[in-house]
């Protein structure tokens, strides 16, 4: 079975199945939160039936803006948006940090070097070896997202 991304599946199966258990263990574990936008992101560019259309520009500017600024820029730029949300704003996101990165490509990559599938898992955890190697893993796919979107 090969999925849309190209990937083969691991042994937890299909990337869908490693993004769900991801986004399970977040709720355990709040020290994955911070890379809880880079998952996302990720995923649904490299799978975009999954997602909606309309988003995956802004996705694909947050990938960029990680990879030009780091972890800790991307988590403050989320809590920004977030509060701004709550403070009932009709606009929704500020674009204003998005700005200078790339829009999305019209062509989908159908393969990357790097895949969900692909991430290690040990006694059904992803974080076996830490919260900053499972940040590095999430980074890299990141990095590969946004290199294969580059050279579609
Ligand atoms: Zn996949």
């Amino acid at each position: 079975m090969t999925c849309v991304c190209g990937a083969g599946a691991g042994p937890l199966g299909e990337c869908a199945d490693y993004y769900h258990a991801i986004l399970s263990e977040e709720q355990r574990d709040p020290g994955m939160w911070s890379w809880h936008a880079p998952v996302v992101c990720a995923y649904l560019l490299q799978h975009p039936a999954d997602g909606h259309p309309r988003f995956l520009d802004t996705q694909y500017r947050w990938l960029q803006l990680l990879l030009d600024q780091g972890i800790d820029a991307l988590v403050k730029v989320a809590a920004y948006q977030k509060a701004r949300n709550r403070h009932g704003s009709r606009q929704g996101y500020d674009m204003a940090p998005f700005e200078k990165y790339d829009p999305l490509p019209a062509d989908f990559p159908t393969r990357f070097r790097e895949s969900f599938s692909g991430l290690p898992v040990a006694d059904g955890s992803f974080v076996f070896d830490g919260h900053e190697a499972y940040g590095r893993r999430i980074g890299i796919l990141a990095e590969a997202t946004v290199e294969a979107f580059r050279s579609s």
